[in-house]
């Protein structure tokens, strides 16, 4: 029998490219619902699925801060049944926090953090008393490692993380999986939202050093690092995990990211990462865009893992 998958946030970028990939899979083994919170945005994937549309792949809608939207979406499956639920909806926020409003934060907190939980607070019950399921979450390097100018954004993926591994002790007793994945820039709607916002972004509450640091600094080398280390929503092989016969609790998508992640673990006092983040950013020549000291940076800390295991 096929397993039933549900993804949310399933109009654009990552949840569009795995209903995708999972609704052709070759073997048929799934059957996805592809939820999104609003259905006229469906037309991207409806093109996408193709010849699957209302054979392995429906339709659905589902907005992650809606408990009712919720509750309707998921007792309109039969049985209630969902084998694999994969958490993705989110939204990302940058810029400085003078110049966010706590109800342009608590929207990201809502969606990314507050939006997992709504979906388990509904879902779990069915899975622990079947004592099966998978429970997948879209979380981000940012859950692991805070970034410049991403406070809030990294706030919600660090909440989501702290959760999950609550949770995942009682889930291993109810014979459950829960997989964090952990993807570095994505070349997605997302990176171009966040970034038009930023550019929209009225700094007028910030001091003109903080401003200058956000204008010049961040999003002049925004793009960049995007198009340098940036995966396609193809490359976040989410499938691999879901069909892994141990998934494991974390998995980084992206490589060239897994130093900097290193940094963290190798330094329990801290610093390090934050360091080497304030030195990529702040100490190097001006000639040099920021994101190209990134990269070679990140070069020169592949060494790191090896230098750590043979230690
Ligand atoms: P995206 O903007 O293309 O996709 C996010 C989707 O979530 C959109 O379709 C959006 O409509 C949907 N969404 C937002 N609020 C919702 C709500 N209340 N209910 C239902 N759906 C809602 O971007 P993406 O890159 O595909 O993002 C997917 C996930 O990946 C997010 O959780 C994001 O935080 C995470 N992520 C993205 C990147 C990146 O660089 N793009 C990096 C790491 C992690």
């Amino acid at each position: 029998p096929k397993k039933t998958v549900l993804i949310t946030g399933c109009s654009s970028g990552i949840g569009l490219a795995l209903a995708v990939k999972m609704a052709k899979d070759e073997q048929k083994r799934f059957k996805v619902y592809a939820t999104m919170r609003n259905l006229t945005r469906k037309d991207k994937l409806e093109e996408a699925a193709g010849r699957t549309l209302g054979k392995t792949l429906e339709i659905k809608q589902l907005d992650v801060c809606s408990e009712e939207s919720i509750k309707t979406c998921v007792s309109s499956i039969p049985d209630r049944k969902i084998d694999i639920l994969v958490s993705n909806a989110g939204m990302g926020l940058i810029g400085p926090i003078e110049c966010q409003t706590i109800e342009e934060m608590r929207t990201v907190m809502d969606t990314n953090f507050f939006g997992l939980v709504r979906l388990l607070k509904e879902i779990l019950p069915d899975m622990k008393k079947r004592k099966s399921g998978h429970i997948v979450i879209i979380s981000s390097v940012m859950g692991i490692q805070g970034i410049l100018f991403n406070d809030v954004y990294a706030a919600s993926k660090f909440a989501v993380e702290g959760f999950c591994e609550s949770l995942a002790i009682q889930a291993l007793k109810f014979k459950l999986q829960l997989s964090l994945i952990e993807p570095g820039p994505v070349i997605t709607e997302f990176e171009t939202k966040v970034f038009e916002d930023g550019m929209k972004m009225d700094l007028s509450a910030a001091d003109e050093e903080t401003a200058d640091m956000f204008t010049n600094i961040y999003l002049k080398n925004y793009k960049q690092i995007f198009q340098s280390l940036g995966q396609s929503a193809e490359e976040i092989h989410t499938v691999k995990i879901i069909l892994a016969e141990n998934p494991p609790f974390r998995h980084q998508t992206n490589t060239l990211y897994t130093p900097m992640t290193t940094l963290k673990y190798a330094d329990p006092n801290g610093d390090l990462p934050i360091d080497t983040f304030y030195k990529m950013v702040f100490q190097h020549d001006k000639i040099f865009s920021a994101s190209l000291n990134f990269i070679k940076l990140l070069s020169h800390l592949t060494c790191w893992p090896t230098v750590f295991t043979s230690i």
